[in-house]
């Protein structure tokens, strides 16, 4: 798969056993052995895939070093990206070196960002191992959080190339696995009715691990968001259409501390509430019945747990930043595989939709 951005074009190979030949990739793409390169990964990734992806690059004469962040979000920091630089600097890189991020989208967005501040921008190799660091991969967004908003310190940089590997998804934990499969459902709900009947009638081998069946998925989300992206590289029209479940989601997800809920779930319950919406601006039935049926499928949650107050959930919500001007702008299903942004949607609507989420 090619991501093409008019001036910019990058491959992303999607593919069981890949880091068995990743040296041939990065050569490929101009990756130089004669710099050396960062490897950039969490605990949890470093543990098991680390060690047979460094090696196969130390034997093909890359000089690499490697830098393990703790797991979680909290490595999204300016604290992090500064020991990440210092690494950098211990380890020689020059501007002709490259950031390998290895691991979920914390990683991927921390390296990114690594590689898009360091020297004023150096390339940058992206090897994700979930499911949801296939939205992260297309798109160039990479960022640290600030204490008070996230993913507020960033840039764009896009990758010179993507490694997908299906093996290295063998290994995530379940639930990672149904939250990384959201964000493939929802690529499906904004854009193509049939790859929604696809991921519900392969909603069991998907969440088996098939690598067939992955492989697929993550072409296609990956599809979708690079075809959404390159018609509109900077955050306007087409692109907020992403957003679908976010606005929702991301209040929840503030409400429960970033615990309670992983980020896949939070927006599994926001796109049941979008789809509700839908319903008010004349959306059939059908659409909220599929929406609710594939996303449950999958396994992810589709109400929102009582304890969530609702006053707490809309208070959290009037303070996102897709709330412009005062107005509530909502991405609202019209037909399975079709969104529209609704500028102007009564709070009060909202309010009842949170209701009755639960
Ligand atoms: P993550 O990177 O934290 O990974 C989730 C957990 O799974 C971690 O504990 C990690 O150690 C573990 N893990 C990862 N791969 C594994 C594997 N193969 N085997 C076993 N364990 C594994 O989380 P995520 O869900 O991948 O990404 C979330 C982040 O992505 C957020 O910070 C979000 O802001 C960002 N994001 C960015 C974009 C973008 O456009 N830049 C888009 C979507 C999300
Ligand atoms: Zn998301």
């Amino acid at each position: 798969l090619i991501v093409d951005l008019g001036d910019r074009s990058y491959p992303i190979y999607i593919g069981e056993g890949l880091l068995k030949g990743a040296s041939s990739y990065l050569l490929k793409h101009g990756i130089s052995k004669k710099s050396p390169l960062l490897i950039i990964t969490d605990a949890q990734v470093a543990s098991i895939h680390l060690q047979p992806f460094e090696a196969e690059l130390q034997a093909a004469g890359f000089r690499t070093a490697s830098a393990v962040v703790p797991n979680g979000e909290s490595s999204k920091s300016l604290s992090m990206l500064e020991s990440l630089v210092t690494k950098a600097l211990e380890a020689g890189l020059d501007r002709k070196s490259a950031i390998v991020a290895l691991g979920g989208g914390v990683v991927g967005d921390l390296a990114g960002f690594v590689a898009a501040s360091y020297m004023r921008g150096i390339k940058f190799v992206q090897v994700p191992t979930t499911i949801l660091a296939h939205d992260s991969s297309v798109g160039g967004k990479v960022a640290v959080n600030h204490p008070n908003a996230k993913n507020i310190i960033g840039a764009f940089h896009q990758p010179e190339l993507v490694l997908y590997d299906l093996q290295t998804l063998q290994t995530l934990p379940p639930r990672e696995v149904k939250a990384g499969l959201s964000e493939v459902v929802k690529h499906g709900l904004i854009w193509d009715e049939r790859f929604v009947d696809w991921c519900e009638e392969h909603a069991d081998k998907l969440l088996a691990l098939d690598p067939d069946s992955l492989g697929y998925a993550l072409f296609k989300g990956c599809s979708v968001k690079a075809e959404v992206v390159s018609r509109d590289e900077r955050e306007n029209g087409l692109r907020a259409t992403l957003n679908l479940g976010h606005t929702i989601g991301h209040a929840l997800e503030a409400v429960a501390g970033y615990n309670e809920l992983l980020h896949g779930e939070a927006i599994s319950i926001g796109m049941i509430g979008s789809a509700k919406l839908g319903l008010r601006y004349g959306a059939s039935d059908e659409v909220y019945e599929v929406t609710k049926r594939v996303l449950a499928k999958c396994g992810l949650p589709v109400r929102l747990p009582e304890h969530f107050d609702t006053d707490v959930v809309m208070e959290a919500m009037m303070h996102d930043k897709k709330f412009m001007e005062g107005t509530m702008v909502f991405i609202v299903p019209t037909a399975i595989g079709k969104v529209e942004i609704k500028p102007d949607v009564p709070v009060q609507w909202v309010r009842e939709i949170v209701d009755e989420l639960k």
